[in-house]
């Protein structure tokens, strides 16, 4: 019988996150003072995160530690398997070997909480009571509302209102692990009100609830705020995926040819992909890394790179990363979480740089791809993974014309389990 999972032991777990910042082609631009267009220190940052996480932010270190506390609650599902997709191949007569890091594992369903863990302890080591967060297709809320519980922090969520419609099942998960939940806009923020007033049908977007959640934040003495992705730090705490598929394509003698994740703020595709570019960069791996975003909202394929905020109301620092525009409204699209103007300044300054490639595809493909994918190894994506999937497949497609049997590494971020509405939509023909 063929090796299908790559399982690692639990002790083999990494015991520390990877920064890519000191490995980087040049520095970072630092984020600026929307105002005086200054660079901000350590200390602008300090009303919304715990100081252990803004060391973490503008930290040159290689290696960080991952704290006891931290690693006891990941290694509920953690390490994830690293699985080898033989029936996908057997499907597309491909000579490439296909495998897939699956994080749907997790409690929540995705790759989110192994940063939502990581901000509840440091937030509850600074004796925080309650987050505040955003949440587009609702995983990023569900992963903080059950890394909160488990430490102990209230959870106060706004809910891009199209995903809060979607998927209802998401609101439910969060209040289940004893999370608050509002749809955004909401009238309860600035933020809130003024797109409503201008918008009174506002479907919402990321950039208008991170607006929300940081004026939440800022207003209360007890509460800070969370980011479920961009920021250098929440890029760190995913890096234990990459680190893990490292270990596990040393168990078994191989070594990815081709990386490619799903684009949206770039921590799944960052956490999977950065160990790579640094043996890339560092130890001159030939290796591609690969990038898929959607084409409705396409921020490293067709985005600007400049200086940006990060929300729509202009509370962020300003961030150098590819944008479409801080009040851009992406379409309602099925894959919510790739549903952001910006990227995280780290992935973009690898796309500009040349390590990092990128590409974009239409929904109907997507879904395409997800139904193919579940049939041949039964597992369903969440639509954002399907994006990856998509890119591995058109990878492994030129495999089959030119004959190579390259290794491909997919990063499978969620399950789709929460989406099947949409899948609804794609079986019965009416998705465009
Ligand atoms: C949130 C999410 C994404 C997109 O966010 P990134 O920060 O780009 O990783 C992708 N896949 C899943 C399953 C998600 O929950």
């Amino acid at each position: 019988m063929a090796l299908r999972k790559i399982i690692l032991p639990e002790k083999d777990i990494p015991k520390k996150w990877y920064n890519i910042a000191p490995d980087l082609p040049r520095p970072l631009d630092p984020p600026l003072n929307p105002e005086t267009k200054e660079p901000i220190g350590p200390d602008a940052l300090a009303p919304i995160f715990p100081m252990g996480l803004i060391e973490q932010e503008v930290s040159t270190e290689r290696w960080i530690d991952i704290p006891e506390e931290v690693l006891d609650v990941l290694m509920l599902w953690r390490p994830s398997p690293l699985c080898r997709a033989l029936n996908l191949e057997k499907a597309l007569e491909t000579p490439a070997k296909i495998y897939y890091k699956y994080e749907g594992v997790s409690p929540p369903g995705s790759h989110k909480p192994n940063t939502a863990v990581a901000q509840a302890y440091y937030n509850k080591k600074e004796g925080v009571k309650r987050i505040a967060t955003e949440t587009g297709a609702g995983q990023w809320g569900s992963a903080l509302s059950f890394a909160c519980n488990l430490f102990d922090i209230e959870c106060m969520v706004y809910m891009v209102k199209v995903s809060f419609e979607q998927k209802p099942y998401r609101k439910s998960m969060i209040e289940t692990w004893g999370g608050k939940v509002v749809p955004s806009p909401t009238n309860l923020t600035n933020a809130g009100r003024a797109v409503l007033k201008e918008h009174p049908d506002s479907t919402g977007s990321l950039g208008i609830a991170i607006s929300e959640a940081i004026e939440d934040a800022v207003g209360r003495e007890d509460t800070k705020y969370a980011l479920g992705s961009v920021l250098n730090h929440v890029v760190t705490h995913q890096s234990i995926i990459g680190e893990e598929c490292l270990k596990q394509f040393a168990l078994i003698g191989d070594y990815p040819d081709i990386v490619v994740g799903c684009h949206g703020g770039g921590s799944n595709f960052a956490g999977l992909s950065f160990p790579f570019a640094r043996e890339k960069m560092v130890d001159g791996k030939n290796i591609k890394l690969l990038a898929i975003e959607p084409e409705s909202c396409a921020t490293l394929t067709t985005g600007d790179y400049e200086y940006d905020h990060g929300d729509i109301a202009g509370y962020t620092p300003l961030l150098m990363m590819y944008t479409l525009g801080r009040d851009f409204v992406p379409p309602p699209i099925h894959a919510g979480g790739l549903r952001y103007h910006g990227a995280a300044p780290l992935v973009s300054l690898l796309v500009k740089e040349g390590v990092i490639e990128v590409d974009s595809c239409n929904q109907l493909e997507v879904f395409q791809t997800a139904v193919m994918f579940a049939r041949a190894e039964g597992l369903i994506p969440a639509p954002e993974s399907a994006h990856a999937i998509l890119g591995a497949v058109r990878e492994a497609l030129k495999c089959k014309e030119t004959g190579e049997s390259k290794s491909i590494l997919i990063g499978l971020s969620g399950h789709g389990h929460f989406d099947m509405g949409a899948y609804d939509a794609y079986l019965s023909g009416e998705m465009g």
